[in-house]
């Protein structure tokens, strides 16, 4: 048995026999252009452009009938790259230094992905892979070869072994015979990992090169809530996974019946469960999995990749998708939160030493009322006459960064501007649905000032994954102290606790949207101390919703004591294991 160490993707356990894939290739479907210069290939670089274009967007139909609709988005993201002017620029450029066509292509391919593998966001960086995908789309195409059948041999239960998966290769997958994933490369919001997750099969990314010879016609066990995968497992592996396996059937038929109830304290303390999104595309899957609503709308999707920044009626037209979709439940529509650490090419950043400190999200946007007025009038406009069930405004707009009062009064004048701009004078319908105005609590000062801020906001969301960053000093994205970033950390307890319970004083709503908010250790927690709302990835509401309903809110106030006077996140995690979920 070899045992090899990747990152866990997506949970659950699963064994089979390694079906390794490679990129295969048919050839000879038309003539070759890679050669052509000049007029000749300007004109087949069109035809490729064409012809992708037209591939893509079959792949798009195609994956969103077989996937769903955040795989779908995914081919959106690549008809941008490939409209890119960019892109058509970097390859005219060369070819009227007089490069052949494929060499032009190629190069300007490599560039590109050069540019986005060597920003300092992960996920940007993974972006490179996307480009790469489209660049060698193109090249088949002026190559005039057609995609091999690549997963043809692919006939029976097997755990899919791969270098790394493109898009493309994914939606040729057949999904019946998938059991996990397993690849080379890829990281986190790899197109692996964001795929397994909407299939729901196990996946370990990263495992590390020679995967793909050493795999090849083996047994392989993958235990993707470890992280580990499995070469020629031991009986007492194999033995092992399949109690894990039978225990995880179990908890997905359990969660499968509370679909249809609250999620609700043994007391009757209730919670609303939201989802976190990133794309209007996913807003129904949320649903399906029993999103009550939006807790966190990243609204960075509509901004990244491209030279302009979108329109008005562009941005209005992706809200009022996501308003609908969510039929009339409430969503939280957070502002761009962009900066140092995710530049944009219509916005550029000078590089910082220290970009989560600095020019970024509300800092920026409020010396760039152009952008920050476009964005708030848009999901103004979106929101118009748009109410929840409860007649309350169904949208909500959220700024993030926020660390003083004045940053507070700073987005409230840019917000009443928008507003203005939007309402007029306006009616009282109109008015009964203006969106309410709230702050992201990721930065320590805000979280110590809660008092004093809720007094002028209408609701507040917990950042968890920033308020532990900044609290610890722990860079969210430097694997050499990831280890450290712990939400549980007494300090960051403590902290959230003054925060929520500054809140409840004031009668102000509080959510929390870090990925703490769907962390079965942490719920206990953030019930203890009477949140309104936990959002979260949406594959994780119905464990969450488990977890609340297994609770009682009047035995955890003695651990919400108890762990107030801890010591070490190990002891407030020992004080809040109330049983598994
Ligand atoms: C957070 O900081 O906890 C958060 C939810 O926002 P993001 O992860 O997008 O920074
Ligand atoms: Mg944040």
């Amino acid at each position: 048995m070899r045992i090899l160490k990747g990152i866990a993707v997506s949970d659950g356990v699963a064994v089979g026999p390694a079906f390794v894939y490679r990129v295969q290739e048919a050839a000879g479907a038309g003539p070759d252009r890679r050669a052509a210069t000049g007029e000749a290939a300007r004109a087949a670089f069109a035809e490729a452009v064409e012809a992708v274009r037209d591939g893509l967007r079959a792949l798009r139909e195609r994956a969103a009938a077989a996937a769903g609709s955040e795989e779908a988005a995914i081919f959106d993201a690549h008809l941008l790259m490939l409209e890119d002017p960019l892109l058509a620029e970097e390859v005219e450029r060369r070819l009227r230094e007089g490069r052949p066509l494929g060499a032009a292509v190629e190069e300007a391919i490599d560039a590109l992905a050069a540019m986005l593998a060597a920003l300092d966001d992960p996920y940007m960086r993974q972006r490179a892979a996307d480009v790469r995908d489209v660049g060698a789309q193109l090249l088949r195409a002026i190559r005039g070869a057609a995609a091999g059948a690549a997963f043809e041999g692919l006939a029976r239960p097997s755990v899919v072994v791969a270098e790394d998966l493109t898009p493309s290769d994914t939606v040729s997958l057949p999904r019946e015979y998938v059991r996990a994933i397993v690849t080379e490369a890829g990281g986190p919001t790899s197109h692996t990992a964001i795929l397994a997750r909407a299939m729901g099969v196990p996946a370990v990314v990263g495992a590390g090169a020679g995967l793909l010879d050493l795999a090849e016609g083996r047994l392989l066990a993958v235990d993707a809530r470890e992280g580990v995968v499995y070469i020629d497992p031991d009986e007492a592996t194999l033995e092992r996974l399949a109690q894990a396996q039978r225990a995880e059937a179990g908890a997905a038929a359990r969660r499968a019946a509370l679909r249809a109830l609250p999620a609700e304290t043994v007391d009757g303390f209730r919670v609303e469960l939201a989802a976190n999104l990133g794309h209007p595309a996913e807003a129904d899957a949320a649903v399906a999995q029993g999103a009550e609503g939006v807790g966190l709308f990243r609204t960075e999707f509509l901004f990244l990749d491209r030279a302009e920044p979108p329109t008005e009626d562009e941005q209005a037209a992706a809200y009022r998708e996501v308003l609908e979709r969510m039929g009339a439940r409430p969503v939280i529509f957070r502002t761009l939160d962009v900066g140092g650490d995710k530049p944009l090419p219509f916005l550029p950043v000078e590089a910082e030493a220290n970009p989560f400190l600095g020019y970024r999200a509300i800092r920026l946007l409020l010396d760039r009322p152009e952008i920050f007025q476009t964005q708030l009038r848009a999901l103004m406009r979106a929101a118009l006459g748009r109410l929840t069930e409860r007649g309350e405004p169904q949208a909500r707009i959220m700024f993030p960064m926020v660390a003083t009062l004045d940053d507070v009064r700073a987005c409230r004048r840019a917000f009443e501007e928008a507003w203005r701009a939007v309402a007029g004078s306006g009616d009282r319908d109109v008015e009964r649905s203006r969106p309410l105005f709230g702050i992201m609590v990721e930065i320590p000062a805000a979280a110590l000032m809660m008092d004093v801020l809720a007094r002028e906001i209408d609701f507040a969301s917990i950042g968890t994954n920033d308020l532990t960053q900044y609290t610890l000093a722990v860079d969210r994205t430097n694997p050499r102290v990831a280890a450290r970033a712990d939400t549980l950390d007494p300090a960051i307890v403590r902290l959230m606790h003054r925060a929520i319970a500054a809140c409840r004083e004031a009668g102000t709503w509080v959510g929390v949207c870090g990925e703490a908010g769907g962390d079965p250790a942490a719920i206990p927690f953030f019930v203890a101390a009477g949140v309104d709302e936990l959002s979260m990835s949406p594959g994780r509401l119905p464990a969450a919703k488990e977890r609340v309903r297994s609770l009682d809110r009047r035995e955890l106030a003695r651990r919400l004591e108890a762990a107030l006077q801890a010591g070490t996140a190990e002891e407030v995690r020992r004080i809040f294991d109330v049983g598994s979920a």
